[in-house]
């Protein structure tokens, strides 16, 4: 009889996107994935592939050198690259045995567009998540008719406030996925006084192709907040080539909010506008 154990296997690749952690799967074509709406794979924007621990060859790196986030019952290790934050893999027992939850954005060279995404859990269904409680200063724009819009990363060591004049029906216009990224982040756009940051201390910030932006995330959990550009001098910037100065110059007022860190909020309703983000930058190489 026909089973998944049966069914011809293919090797796929997987990383973190600064390439500490690379591993192979050597598993039944994927086709599905699981989408969860629990707070945790929200955030992380995790689209996830169960497979048994023996079919996963880690090839880079090593499970022990990921930053582990378990929370609730904690059965499952939520892993993540301590250098670069993308949620590469997870694992947790099950009867069945150890089972490794490949997170199928760090695959290599897989539409995860095209894949059929099968609904699990949900917020109602989760071990409930006490929202984090934002208790830093207002931001300084004062815009008529702007709404304050509350966020964190999921264990809470981070919080922020995002005063924006946008509605969330005009907010669609500026929400883009980056799909070719791993990170499966929905960007919008606020100005750097319309955002408040607390909780800098527990911030990683990465950076990579021009290097003049940083990507910030919790390095407790792993939850990326959004980008902030780095503080160029004059000389920095006048060093820059000329693609990465225009950028800087034309942005750098802006602070990218990944709107998957708000709280109480869903993406439900808004347009998405999908951007290959392997268009901006340098030419990314995957390890
Ligand atoms: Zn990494
Ligand atoms: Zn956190």
């Amino acid at each position: 009889m026909a089973s998944d154990a049966q069914a011809p296997t293919k090797t796929y690749r997987g990383n973190c996107h600064c390439g500490a952690f690379v591993y192979e799967a050597t598993i039944p074509e994927i086709k599905s994935v699981m989408e969860c709406g629990c707070s945790i794979c929200f955030k992380k924007a995790y689209l996830l592939l169960f497979t048994p621990a023996a079919t996963v060859n880690i090839v880079k790196g090593d499970l022990e050198s990921l930053t582990t986030y378990q929370f609730a019952n904690k059965k499952i290790d939520h892993m993540f690259c301590p250098k670069c934050g993308v949620a590469v893999i997870g694992k947790g027992d099950t009867p069945n045995g150890l089972l490794y939850a490949l997170n199928a954005r760090c695959i290599q060279g897989l539409d995860t567009a095209a894949l059929t995404k099968i609904p699990a859990g949900g917020d109602k269904t989760e071990p409930q998540r006490v929202t984090p409680v934002y208790s830093g200063p207002n931001p300084s724009a004062q815009v008529e008719g702007s709404l304050d819009y509350y966020g964190s990363c999921h264990c809470g060591d981070v919080t922020f406030v995002m005063r924006s004049k946008k509605s969330t029906e005009t907010m669609s216009a500026v929400a883009r996925l980056l799909e070719s990224l791993n990170y499966g982040v929905d960007w919008i756009y606020p100005e750097l006084k319309e955002v408040v940051v607390q909780g800098g201390d527990s911030i990683t910030n990465y950076n990579f192709s021009w290097g003049i932006i940083n990507k910030s995330f919790c390095k407790k959990c792993g939850v990326l907040i959004g980008s902030k550009f780095r503080d160029l001098t004059q000389d920095e910037v006048d060093g820059l080539g000329e693609a990465a100065k225009a950028f800087y110059l034309r942005a750098n007022n802006l602070q990218p909010v990944n709107l998957r860190a708000l709280d109480n909020f869903t993406l439900d309703g808004l347009d998405i506008k999908i951007v290959d983000g392997t268009k901006f930058g340098r030419d990314y190489v995957e390890p």
